[in-house]
């Protein structure tokens, strides 16, 4: 089996190891990701710019680009053969609820899946220096077992949450839904060294809604979550209701 591993911490970073040393125990392994942290990159593309590649050691390739440009790099230029499996991680933070929209990790999932290739999206939920990650790969082990034997339905990848719990307490995978978190953001305004105002998003309150089936409960249960996604976010059930509008 071929497996490509991206993350968007950048492929210095500790999960993304962790991943493709775990992943090893099921096939080739080949590391395409970003020379440097590109979190709540989204689905953005380079377009404007050209693309560099360097091969840090083999089969390890670091570009300067998105989590979307090394699914596309390693696919359609790197790897000899398209993968069999295309895993993203493992963030170093939660990828639950609303995140999903701006993450990089999940993007890069994403962008495979429109490739028709299964994907998996792995996250550690937290941002402690001092995390499990090791640990954490053996789970993306067993889950990437059950998608290789099973087959993931069409037109779906999976958002894979890891509660930072230690091993003996951790719970079972839970199937769950996307939940929703109440965004309250901030915008930190402060003045530079120049007496120039700079603005910076700030970190947003931790507001999440608890719902049973969502994977924040989940992840506040110490359960692993796995959500089915896919890419149609039409709204279907409100389609018969702005038919029904005098356009
Ligand atoms: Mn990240």
């Amino acid at each position: 089996m071929n497996i490509m591993v991206t993350n968007d911490d950048g492929i210095h970073a500790a999960g993304i190891r962790a991943l493709a040393e775990a992943m090893a125990q099921l096939g080739t392994v080949t590391v395409v990701a970003p020379d440097r942290e590109r979190s709540a990159a989204g689905h953005s593309l380079t377009l404007h710019s050209p693309l560099r590649v360097f091969e840090l050691h083999k089969g390890w390739y670091a570009v300067d680009g998105t989590p979307t440009d090394c699914v596309n790099m390693g696919i359609h230029s790197m790897l000899p053969v398209t993968p069999d499996l295309v895993v993203s991680g493992i963030n170093h933070g939660a990828n639950l609820g609303d995140d999903v929209t701006y993450s990089g990790t999940v993007a890069a999932a994403m962008e495979a899946n429109l490739m028709g290739i299964p994907a998996i999206a792995f996250s550690l939920a937290t941002f402690e220096p001092s995390v499990h990650f090791v640990d954490a790969a053996q789970i993306a082990v067993r889950v990437a077992r059950q998608v290789m034997a099973n087959g993931l339905p069409p037109d779906t990848f999976l958002n894979v949450n890891i509660p930072n719990c230690p091993r003996d307490s951790m719970q079972p995978p839970l199937i769950t839904r996307q939940g929703k978190r109440s965004f309250i953001g901030k915008i930190v305004d402060k003045t530079d060294p120049r007496g120039r105002k700079y603005f910076w998003v700030g970190s947003e309150e931790p507001n999440p809604n608890d719902e049973p089936g969502t994977d924040f409960h989940a992840i506040n249960r110490c359960h692993v979550s796995i959500t089915p996604l896919h890419l149609d976010l039409t709204n279907h059930k409100t389609v018969p209701i702005l038919e029904k509008w005098q356009f």
